[in-house]
């Protein structure tokens, strides 16, 4: 049976050229082993990868797209980061502000005291005159 592709008399010969037209080619297909033909004793050059070379491309894709995976991972994991510090900032403000609340409403507090105080010495005063006034009109 005549062979249409290309022979090479050794598989060394055949891979130089897997490399040569690798390097320079920009053909959608271009060559990635080199197999010993069955029918003429010569060896070819094919772009179909064996299960291994595909195994591996595949792998390396997986990879890369873990990779990527990894950058877009960190990015979140950074702006958290970001977050967790606004969160912080924000949850110290509010605590300030509650202390400012806190000293406000003790004073108002102890401004209400003095006030029930005085209001209990005003009403006691008001008791007191008006005793005062009915023992005058009872005289
Ligand atoms: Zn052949």
């Amino acid at each position: 049976m005549e062979c249409k592709k290309t022979q090479y008399a050794s598989e060394q010969l055949a891979l130089d050229d897997v490399k040569r037209i690798g390097d320079k080619s920009s053909r959608s297909t271009i060559p990635v082993r080199a197999y010993k033909c069955n029918h003429c004793d010569f060896w070819h050059l094919t772009s179909k990868e064996n299960r291994v070379e595909k195994y591996i491309r595949e792998l390396l894709c997986e990879l890369d797209s873990l990779k990527k995976e990894n950058v877009t991972l960190r990015k979140t994991s950074d702006s958290g980061e970001k977050l967790k510090i606004k969160i912080d900032s924000r949850v110290a403000e509010l605590m300030k502000a509650n202390e400012t609340l806190y000293k406000e409403n003790k004073k108002l507090r102890s401004d209400n005291g003095d006030l029930i105080c005085r209001n209990i010495q005003l009403k006691s005063q008001i008791e007191k005159m008006s005793t005062n006034q009915q023992n005058q009109s009872n005289d």
